[in-house]
């Protein structure tokens, strides 16, 4: 932690040297000993201190100062700084105002100059209003701390993003400002240009990015975006668990490997709040867990993530096979993977556009937990994905309704979750449902719902959605390069055979391996394959499985 800090101000340059050798003298080695030599300056150090989270402990103010006085000081300082212990410096015959301000400016006590010796005249009184402060003193969060609007799209992105990628981060919620003391006083230390261009991101060296995108806070976080090398022998798109599984046998068994990874390692297991039919973990884990464990593993072995970087085309030049990145760099290797699974499919409905990431999330369901506490939350669709996030909603939320639009959810989805909900009795089915229509101004503020079995429509309020509507592969960077299908999706292996031909434009002596595509030494696995069977279990195994294809691929043509 930081040492907390105590700030001496005195216009006096003399006086000032003074007073600041006995502070560090008796306090340097556990406070940090700042001097000021007006109030604005010294009102400018506050300022700086509260946007680090440093804490204050004590103010030791001249009262008889030119423009602004140590009254007058105080009184700005102390909405930053409540806790801090307050003391006057002054003359003799001062006392009279001094006393006076004890009573204005809540002053804990006046010191008469000189104070020589310091043993007799400032030690005591500063150990006691010292001690006092450490009594009642809460350590400050120390790291990241992104200030911005519960409602607002980008403050969503941001924290969205800081979770995914494992960073933890402090969200203080502006609106918070009237009934959370902390929040109050680092708005009321941002200047006005900087209220305008929120989220605002604190780093603790007191760095702010005021309206970052996530990639700007990817640097400062130590995530890299930009390729070592220029040449790898694979190439995996994709971060999640298919593709980090091939990533780390890739580089266990020599390959020099890079990932790519649009969002945050993890994929959709990542959003998962806990995966149960994962072999080895007998009470099941959540996502986050599998993922960060998968990434240090990869990190373990050399694999180089590439995150947040998109790839966004793909050619083949001879032996080598080259992707296009989102910034506009270009990475060759000999083999490439992908891994880029599916997306949720959008709902299609008037009103949402608006309201997407103020209140319309797709499955955002770690993120914005906390902030349906003691809400209604409204989660549409009926499988497994569905289900889980109603089970982990349950926890914090009022009360979690699901908008199924069939008429059950067996054929969707899993037993033991569809035990789990009916025991869990803040969880609401309602069957036959569908959303038709959004609305709100700033944020999510009604949604209407279509019953098919009535036909009529209720319109209720609502400030949380969540859509677990299904899945479609992105694939369209590929376009042109390998065969798809007509829903985006890959096929491999056996897959390409038509009739006992080989893909056209296929030049080998040989059929496509079990997990490659119709172009030689490019591979497809994951959800994003042909007729995967959509499980992390399952990309995990044909993430690994590639890799050994990867291994006879390049034995013949490197
Ligand atoms: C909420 C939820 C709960 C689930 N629960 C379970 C469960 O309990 N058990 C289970 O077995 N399965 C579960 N699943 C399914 C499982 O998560 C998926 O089958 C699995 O994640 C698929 O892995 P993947 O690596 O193929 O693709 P994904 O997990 O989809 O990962 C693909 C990655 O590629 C990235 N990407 C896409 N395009 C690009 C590009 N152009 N450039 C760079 N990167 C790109 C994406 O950002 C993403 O991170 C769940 C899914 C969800 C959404």
């Amino acid at each position: 932690m930081a040492k907390p800090a105590i700030l001496t101000i005195d216009d006096d340059p003399e006086v000032l040297r003074a007073v600041e050798r006995d502070l560090r003298r008796k306090y340097g080695s556990d406070y940090r000993v700042l001097r000021a030599d007006s109030g604005p300056a010294a009102l400018d150090i506050v300022r700086q201190l509260k946007v680090r989270n440093t804490p204050v402990a004590l103010l030791l103010v001249d009262q008889r100062m030119p423009g602004m006085s140590g009254v007058e000081f105080l009184q700005q300082a102390i909405p930053l700084y409540p806790e801090a212990k307050r003391t006057l410096l002054t003359a003799y015959a001062d006392t009279d105002a001094a006393i006076r301000a004890i009573n204005e400016a809540n002053v804990d006590h006046y010191l008469l100059k000189p104070w020589d010796p310091p043993e007799e005249n400032l030690y005591p009184v500063l150990d006691d209003l010292l001690d006092d402060w450490r009594a009642d003193f809460h350590p400050p969060f120390e790291g990241i701390r992104v200030l911005g609007l519960r409602w607002s799209p980008a403050s969503h992105q941001i924290k969205d993003f800081l979770a995914r990628n494992h960073v933890p981060y402090q969200w203080l919620d502006v609106e918070a400002a009237e009934r959370d003391p902390e929040v109050k006083q680092l708005v009321a230390s941002l200047d006005e240009e900087e209220k305008k261009h929120l989220p605002l991101v604190i780093f603790p060296d007191g760095v702010r990015l005021p309206e970052p995108n996530p990639g700007e806070v990817a640097g400062r976080v130590g995530l890299s975006t930009r390729p070592a090398e220029e040449f790898y022998d694979l190439v995996v798109v994709g971060g999640g668990p298919a593709g980090l599984a091939a990533a780390v046998y890739g580089a266990s068994e020599g390959l020099k490997t890079v990932m790519i990874e649009r969002e945050a390692p993890g994929g959709q297991a990542g959003m998962s709040s806990r995966i149960e039919n994962y072999l080895g973990f007998p009470s099941g884990l959540s996502g986050a867990d599998l993922a960060r464990r998968a990434v240090a593993q990869a990190r373990r072995f050399g694999v180089e993530i590439l995150s947040p970087q998109e790839v966004t085309a793909a050619r083949v030049e001879g032996p080598y096979r080259f992707v296009r990145l989102g910034d506009g760099g270009e990475i060759s290797c000999h083999a490439l993977l992908v891994a880029t699974g599916v997306q949720w499919r959008k709902l299609d409905v008037p009103g949402i556009d608006k309201v997407t990431g103020a209140g319309v999330y797709y499955g955002a369901t770690m993120t914005e937990a906390i902030s349906c506490r003691d809400e209604d939350v409204y989660v549409v669709g009926g499988a497994n994905s569905a289900g889980q996030a109603a089970i982990y909603f349950s926890r914090y939320a009022r009360r979690v309704v699901m908008l199924v639009r069939g008429d059950s959810l067996s054929m969707s989805m899993s037993q033991y979750l569809i035990a789990q909900i009916k025991q869990t009795p803040n969880i609401q089915v309602e069957f036959n449902s569908s959303v038709t229509e959004v609305s709100g101004e700033e944020h999510l503020e009604s949604i209407s719902v279509y019953c098919i079995e009535s036909g009529e429509t209720n319109t209720v309020p609502a400030n949380y959605l969540f859509i677990f509507i299904g899945a479609t592969p992105q694939t369209d960077w590929l376009a042109g390069v390998v065969e798809r299908d007509e829903r985006g999706f890959i096929p491999t292996g056996p897959d390409l055979m038509r009739g006992g031909k080989r893909p056209r434009g296929w030049m080998l002596d040989r059929d496509p391996y079990l997990l490659e595509t119709s172009v030689p030494g490019i591979f497809a696995v994951g959800d994003v394959r042909r007729g995967s069977v959509k499980r992390v279990a399952s990309g995990v195994g044909e993430g690994s499985v590639a890799v050994s294809f990867v291994h006879q691929y390049l034995s013949k043509v490197v």
